[in-house]
C-alpha cells in the first residue's frame, strides 16, 4: 500500500474543517482562495523574494518589493486564484500590505539578516505509512543560535497557547533537527501588523503531542470521517455552496 502523503497545509486545512479539506484537497473542487489567505500568501511570497536575493548578497529596495507584491496581488502572474470582495477593498488591502512590508524593509535595510536557508523543503516520515512535507520559510543566524523565522500577516495578537501548540512550528522543529542534527535553538514569530516579535521553542514533549495528533488525524481520514465543522470560518469558506448540499 502507498504511504499517505500530506502537507503541513493539509493538516491545518483538515483541522479547520474536515469537510472543506475533502472538497478542496481530495475532490479538488475549483474553489478560489479567500482574500485573507491571498494577502497572507502574497506577503509571504514577497518576503521570500527579498530573502532569496539577500542570500545572494543583494538587498532588494522597497520599490522592488512593492512591485513584486503588486504583481502577485493583482494576479499578473496568475499564481493564486484569489476571491476579492471588491476593487476598493482590494486596494485597501494592498495599502495594508505595503505598510507591513515597509516596516519589515526598514528594519532589514539597517540590520539585514544573516540568511542560512530560505523556503527549505522537508519531507518527514511518521511511521512507515505517512509522510508530511512542507517548507521552513527562513533559517537565519541570530544571537540565540540558528533560528527559524516566520512573518505573520493576520490580525491575531500573539497568544501563548497558539504559539506553544502550533503544529506547523513543531513539524518544522522536527525537520530542523533531522537536517541540522540539533534541536532548534529558537523560533521567532514577527507579527507584522502589530509590530511585535515573539520567541518560542520546542521540546520532546511538544513532539509527543504532535505525534499523537497526527495519528488521530490519520485514523479519522482512514475512516473517511470528513464532517462539516461549522464556525465563524464558514463566512469566508470557498466551499460554502457544496457544503450546504452535503448530507
Ligand atoms: S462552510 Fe463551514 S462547515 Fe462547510 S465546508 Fe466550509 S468551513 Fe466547513
Amino acid at each position: 500500500m502507498q504511504p499517505l502523503e500530506l502537507t503541513v497545509n493539509d493538516l491545518y486545512e483538515f483541522k479547520a474543517c474536515p469537510l472543506r479539506f475533502k472538497f478542496m484537497r481530495l475532490d479538488k473542487q475549483p474553489v478560489k482562495m479567500t482574500e485573507n489567505d491571498g494577502l497572507r500568501e502574497a506577503v509571504k511570497s514577497t518576503i521570500s523574494y527579498f530573502y532569496f536575493n539577500l542570500a545572494q548578497g543583494k538587498l532588494v529596495g522597497m520599490e522592488d518589493l512593492k512591485q513584486k507584491f503588486g504583481s502577485i496581488w493583482y494576479e499578473r502572474n496568475k499564481i493564486y486564484n484569489i476571491m476579492y470582495d471588491d476593487k476598493v477593498k482590494q486596494r485597501k488591502r494592498e495599502l495594508e500590505a505595503i505598510s507591513m512590508l515597509a516596516s519589515f524593509h526598514r528594519q532589514q535595510k539597517f540590520h539585514p539578516d544573516k540568511v542560512v536557508a530560505v523556503n527549505l523543503d522537508f519531507r518527514i516520515p511518521f511511521g512507515d505509512d505517512l509522510y508530511i512535507s512542507g517548507q521552513i520559510p527562513l533559517i537565519r543566524e541570530s544571537p540565540r543560535g540558528l533560528e527559524i523565522a516566520h512573518f505573520k500577516v493576520g490580525n491575531h495578537k500573539p497568544d501563548e497557547f497558539w504559539t506553544k501548540t502550533d503544529m506547523g512550528l513543531t513539524i518544522e522543529a522536527i525537520a530542523f533537527e533531522s537536517i541540522f542534527k540539533q534541536q532548534v535553538p529558537s523560533i521567532c514569530l514577527h507579527y507584522l501588523k502589530a509590530g511585535t516579535t515573539v520567541y518560542t521553542k520546542r521540546t520532546r514533549k511538544d513532539y509527543q503531542r504532535l505525534y499523537k495528533t497526527i495519528r488521530m488525524i490519520k485514523k479519522t481520514m482512514e475512516e473517511g470521517w470528513y464532517y462539516p465543522r461549522e464556525s465563524y470560518h464558514c463566512d469566508k469558506c470557498p466551499a460554502k455552496q457544496p457544503c450546504m448540499e452535503w448530507t
